[in-house]
């Protein structure tokens, strides 16, 4: 299995759960995983799908993923097809011809296909080794998403009664968990359950003041990253896209009221990296798959805490660190509670309101945020510094702050309540500023009041009493501050407030780079390089960048700098196709830039060793049981189906005992000696290390085989050089 995992998908191990769960589904069990999104969940039954003879069968409700997921498969090497409503019905009937034809490993179909007259009997004509059911939770209507064409799915399962099925979906809630069994007539299945905890993660909640300001720090901080900004309103959408847009960023907006044509072209652009931000409605989401969201930001207050983690969560599929911020402000608050007091339903609105209530807690949290998602998801955690959320890296500390609120307040009333945060501190601190004397706030008692205080501190306190309701921000025009209620009811009344306060501590800022491992200090120039490479030729193949290669490998190439194919070969993320397809153009950019930077690239570039492979004697015994099978006369089809596997894994398992110096009888398989001569020659004049160009040059009269048979012989030395 490892093997094949290199091979196909490049990768050197499994992420957790994956092994377990391909071992199942490889024994025909049926299987449910509940892992979360980034977790690895298409793997469990696309390298299933390789292995096994026959074709996989993927049902999945989100088309415009189905195309990513078979582009992707294809640039691995691994045939694969869809079947939904954007083909023509010439294209369509392409796909089915080539799937009766056993040309597909793999074949991805949309729900409502399963209904339509005919295609019952097309899948009856196919060898379906695998069902796998992608979003298992749209069949409940539990879940959040019920499609009612995923019904549709237990006749499906009914009409294949022998073929293992696997369900997988990013829901945890066990109600839902046990309707998709119950719904999908699962036999008995191995239910895998993984952490949903994302380590990558940052989650931030913080005040909602100077919210733009903010965003702008944030975007800097992912220079270039892809980004998505949800908001409350579709309204808000494009008022913050033309904000952005303004100050040179590209920004587009997503909701569900635009045309759909726009909606997908957006969509397209997103995934393309051709638009670097999408601020949303919470319509946005649900169709990307793109793994390198670097920066999700709630620009306003989320509905429920379960909407809030799935949201975040499209951030960092690729596993790499990536932010989560949220802004948080009392307006926000009141906002929401208003829109709930007009729900008619008395159940949903009691719903709503305990919902909202659960967010509000999350964000006054003063313990670790990851901790409470995770209690919230039902896992348990445990109580210690997660180093990943705000808290944790910025601890807070409580203080009175009775006297500090009742001067802040009173300035605001004694200027007339009609400017923002960083006026008041001006006056606060006594500030030489022309214009506090220009209109003589100067002589007011309160000027110079907190003249000790550092103007962060106060500003951050000013924040914080604005998050808290005795403050209200005016939302448009120029954010000037008033008091509320809620302060004018504390100042009357005498109250006492204790609000908290980062901790100071001696180190408080990046901690998070103390976590940066060594494989991340990699050379950002070169990493440049290669990405603008990368995105030429997605360009040019009409693919997402990241299908060609993900952010980690060329992380990987910028940190050790492979010189040759040998070296390349051990990037994560590069399996044979890939080798075959990139490995040239990627080389040629690292060798020239190590040649240009001579004096450092060297010292800098860290080679790269073959990972050691732990050798499993499955594997061994899977090639051995294969030789044995050639060399007692069989060819590879017929060793194909006598073993259950592929024709495409007889030969790799070939290719690999030769070239780990075994022997193999090959005589039987040979073509004629005319058509071998041919092949040899063409061997050595273009050599041997790819298929294609051989065949490019001989044509489509030689088949594959052929050619891997005689390159087979001239490697084990059977035919002389
Ligand atoms: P999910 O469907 O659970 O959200 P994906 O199947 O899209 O997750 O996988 C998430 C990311 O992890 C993808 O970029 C994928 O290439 C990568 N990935 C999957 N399996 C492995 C592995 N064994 N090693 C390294 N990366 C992996
Ligand atoms: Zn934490």
């Amino acid at each position: 299995m490892l093997e094949q995992l290199k091979a196909y998908f490049g990768f050197d191990q499994f992420l957790p759960l994956q092994e377990d769960i391909i071992s199942k589904v490889l024994a025909k069990h049926d299987s449910l995983v509940l892992m979360p999104t980034g977790g690895g969940k298409s793997l469990c039954y696309q390298l299933p799908a390789i292995q096994f003879r026959g074709l996989t069968l993927v049902v999945s409700p989100l088309i415009a993923l189905m195309k990513d997921q078979v582009d992707g498969l294809k640039a691995n090497g691994v045939p694969a097809g869809l079947l939904n409503s954007t083909l023509s019905p010439d294209e369509s009937a392409e796909v089915q011809d080539q799937a009766r034809r056993g040309e597909l490993k793999m074949l991805y179909v949309a729900p409502e296909r399963l209904t339509l007259p005919g295609f019952q009997r097309f899948l009856r004509s196919l060898e379906i080794s695998l069902i796998a059911i992608d979003e298992a939770h749209c069949i409940s209507e539990w879940g959040h998403d019920f499609r009612p064409d995923y019904r549709n799915l237990k006749a499906l399962r009914e009409g294949f009664p022998k073929v293992p099925v696997i369900a997988l979906t990013a829901t945890a809630t066990t109600q839902v968990r046990e309707d998709i069994v119950a719904q999908l007539g699962l036999n008995k299945p191995d239910i895998f359950i993984s952490s949903f905890n994302r380590p990558n993660l940052t989650y931030t909640i913080q005040p909602k003041t100077e919210p733009l300001n903010t965003l702008l720090n944030l975007l800097d901080k992912h220079p270039g990253g892809s980004t998505i900004i949800y908001r409350f309103s579709r309204k808000a959408t494009e008022e913050t896209a033309i904000e952005l847009t303004d100050r040179g960023f590209s920004a587009l907006p997503y909701h569900a009221g635009l045309d759909r044509d726009l909606r997908r072209e957006t969509q397209e652009k997103f995934i393309r990296d051709q638009v670097q931000i999408v601020v949303a409605t919470i319509a946005f989401g649900m169709g990307i798959d793109k793994p390198d969201v670097r920066l999700v930001v709630h620009y306003d207050l989320p509905k429920t805490v379960e909407g809030y983690y799935q949201e975040t969560g499209r951030a960092g599929r690729d596993g790499l660190p990536s932010d989560c911020v949220l802004f948080y402000s009392y307006g926000d608050r009141s906002k929401q509670e208003y829109f709930i007091s007009n729900i008619e339903d008395d159940d949903e609105r009691d719903k709503a309101h305990s919902k909202l209530g659960q967010v509000l807690t999350l964000c006054d949290l003063q313990t670790c945020r990851r901790a409470y998602l995770m209690e919230y998801l039902g896992e348990h955690w445990p109580k210690t510094d997660c180093g990943g959320c705000d808290i944790c890296l910025l601890p807070r500390e409580e203080f009175d702050a009775t006297e500090i609120a009742q001067k802040i307040l009173s300035t605001s009333i004694r200027t007339g309540e009609r400017f923002g945060a960083n006026y008041l501190v001006d006056v606060l601190r006594g500030s030489n500023n022309k214009t506090v004397k220009e209109r003589g706030h100067h002589d007011l008692p309160v000027f110079g009041i907190s003249r000790d205080m550092d103007s962060n501190d106060l500003k951050e306190m000013v924040r914080s009493l604005v998050t808290n309701g005795f403050l209200t921000q005016q939302s448009s025009g120029y954010p000037t501050l008033s008091v509320s209620a809620r302060g004018r009811k504390f100042l009357k009344d005498r109250e006492s407030l204790t609000l908290t306060r980062p901790k100071h501590t001696a180190l408080t800022m990046p901690k998070s780079l103390d976590t940066l491992n060594r494989e991340t200090a990699y050379d950002t120039k070169l990493f440049d390089e290669l990405a603008a490479l990368r995105l030429e030729i997605a360009a040019q193949r009409e693919v997402p960048a990241y299908q060609i290669f993900g952010n980690k490998a060329l992380q990987q190439m910028a940190f050790h700098m492979p010189v040759d194919e040998q070296q390349f070969s051990n990037i994560s993320g590069v399996g044979y196709a890939k080798l075959r397809d990139f490995s040239r153009p990627f080389l040629k950019v690292i060798n020239e830039y190590i040649q240009a930077n001579s004096q450092y690239a060297e010292i800098k570039r860290v080679p790269i060793t073959a990972p050691k492979r732990r050798t499993v004697l499955g594997i061994n015994m899977s090639i051995r049981e294969t030789r044995d099978l050639i060399s007692q006369g069989l060819s590879m089809a017929e060793a194909a189906e006598e073993r259950g596997i592929s024709e495409t894994t007889i030969r790799s398992h070939l290719e690999r005992l030769v070239q780990e110096g075994g022997q193999v009888e090959l005589n039987h398989l040979m073509p004629s000696e005319e058509r071998r001569i041919k092949i040899e020659s063409a061997f050595k004049e273009i050599g041997e290390a790819r298929l294609t160009p051989v065949r490019d040059m001989l044509g489509e009269d030689y088949s594959w085989d052929e050619l891997a048979v005689v390159r087979l012989a001239l490697r084990q030395g059977q035919i002389d050089d």
